[in-house]
């Protein structure tokens, strides 16, 4: 998708704007040039169910069948289920962005500032989703993750995070020695190390498959290949505008991930927040190096970054990843180095919260890039964990694009961030670990619109 709002969106916007001036809330209605158009479409099936479809009042519309959108309709489905709900998607598929291009790790929940929504989601979000697999079928393994310091610098960070993993309340983790540690992973290579032994792995992506299936069969839809380009108020409904027709509804939730500042702002909202594409890139080891990896083996996070350091992941569906680095990205979506969009990259450039950023972390930030160009600069990080991984073990592995919520001052926005207007609820910051903690912020989101709704 270029731009929520282009030029033909503004054109598909006036008329049915004015129509659903008198549709009565939850019920389909019709008016007598829908009743026209509808004799027309008598003879095609497939017209009179999209006509039928289009024509309908919801009570929600969910925009994005990313893992918190699809956890968002799921859960009002299951809690209320009487609502009738739409998920309108701009792929083809479910999970095509951020939560089908991650890392696959189910996030303990150790690393996260106490009592934020970050620690308490993700708790609460990876013990739903161990249920949730367990129940319905999709392949996980509490495979366990080792966060290593390999320099006596890294000790009292190593330290401080074992106290927040247990003020989180995170099972049996318990700080290793070396010896300990070669037990677990006989490859790594450390001083020191926190076992986690209920972080694991699962493909987000079953996940998301899987919800989409419930999500239907309670009689809900998701409709795939419908960009949502505009959003319009009138009378107490909210209407979605899509190339293939306007939709609309009582509540909205807006769960565009990268594109979640842009539909806000095409649905009126100001948000001091813009979101800032990260691209996240990995490589494979190729199976004659996998036996190196049994699990999951992390780095000491540097506190200044948001970001967890290049890892080792044990993959759900067969594999190990090595990886991310992470590189300011020149397109929301783009997952190539040579990925470019004008408009995209101007608008982040405009954005004064951007060259803040810059100017705080520039070594850094060159650093990645370096390690981005060079193969032998990401495996020197690489053998911090594993000192025997050579260049020859690993192959390219396809990337990954982080939308990071950003400040006009240059921070960052490190916790999730949602606001709720009379009728619409945007998510307008859901990062890492929102794929473990997806249920739970599903569950977030119907608190929210049952205070604010009054369901
Ligand atoms: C490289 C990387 C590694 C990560 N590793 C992990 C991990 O190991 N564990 C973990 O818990 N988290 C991880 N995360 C974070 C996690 O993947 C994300 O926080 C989470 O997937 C966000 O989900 P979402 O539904 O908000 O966004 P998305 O998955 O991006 O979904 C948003 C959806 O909205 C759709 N959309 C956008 N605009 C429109 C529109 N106008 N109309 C209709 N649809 C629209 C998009 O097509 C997309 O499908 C990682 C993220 C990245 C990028």
């Amino acid at each position: 998708m270029e731009s929520v709002l282009n030029a033909n969106s503004e054109r598909t916007l006036n008329k049915p704007q004015t129509r659903l001036n008198k549709a009565s809330s939850g019920e389909a209605f019709l008016y007598w040039d829908n009743i026209s158009r509808f004799n027309s479409f008598r003879g095609n099936k497939f017209l009179l169910l999209t006509y039928f479809l289009i024509s309908m009042t919801y009570d929600f519309i969910i925009v994005g069948a990313g893992i918190v959108g699809l956890s968002a309709a799921y859960k009002l489905s299951v809690i209320h289920p009487g609502l009738k709900i739409l998920v309108l998607e701009k792929e083809n598929r479910v999970a095509a962005h951020q939560t089908g291009n991650n890392s696959g790790v189910i996030h303990s929940g150790i690393y996260y500032k106490p009592n934020s929504y970050r620690a308490r989601n993700c708790v609460q979000g990876r013990h739903q989703l161990v249920d949730f697999c367990e129940e319905h079928n999709v392949a996980y393994d509490i495979c366990g993750k080792v966060i290593v310091a390999t320099d006596e610098k890294e000790l009292p960070r190593l330290d401080a995070i074992f106290e927040t993993g247990k003020i989180n309340g995170i099972e049996d983790i318990k700080i290793i020695d070396a010896q300990e540690l070669a037990e677990i992973e006989p490859y790594a290579s450390g001083l020191k190390a926190i076992h986690v032994p209920c972080a694991g792995i699962v493909d987000f992506t079953d996940v998301c498959i899987k919800l989409r299936q419930l999500i239907e069969k309670a009689g809900n839809r998701v409709m795939l290949s419908h960009p949502v380009t505009h959003i319009t108020h009138s009378q107490g409904t909210v209407t979605a505008m899509t190339p293939s027709g306007a939709f609309t509804a009582k509540y909205l939730i807006n769960c565009a991930g990268l594109y979640s500042d842009r539909v806000a702002a095409s649905a009126g909202v100001k948000t001091p927040v813009q979101i800032v594409p990260f691209r996240g890139e990995y490589f494979e080891l190729k199976p004659k190096a996998e036996h190196m990896v049994k699990g999951l083996i992390y780095p000491m996070p540097n506190p200044e970054f948001p970001f967890l350091g290049v890892h080792f992941t044990r993959m759900a569906l067969g594999g190990v990843e090595c990886g991310p680095n992470a590189v300011f990205a020149f397109k929301r979506e783009g997952y190539d180095k040579l990925s470019f969009n004008l408009e995209e990259t101007i608008e982040t450039i405009n954005f004064p919260g951007f060259w803040n950023l810059a100017r705080q972390h520039w070594r850094m930030g060159m650093e990645e890039y370096y390690r981005s160009l060079s193969r032998r600069a990401f495996v020197k990080g690489l053998q911090k964990l594993i000192p025997s991984i050579q260049a020859s073990d690993l192959i390219p592995a396809p990337s990954g694009v982080r939308a990071m919520a950003l400040q006009p001052d240059g921070n960052i926005l490190n916790d999730f961030y949602i606001e709720t207007t009379r009728n619409e609820i945007h998510v307008l910051n859901a990062p890492s670990p929102a794929a473990t903690a997806g249920l739970a912020i599903g569950d977030e989101i119907v608190q929210r619109a049952a205070a604010s709704f009054g369901l």
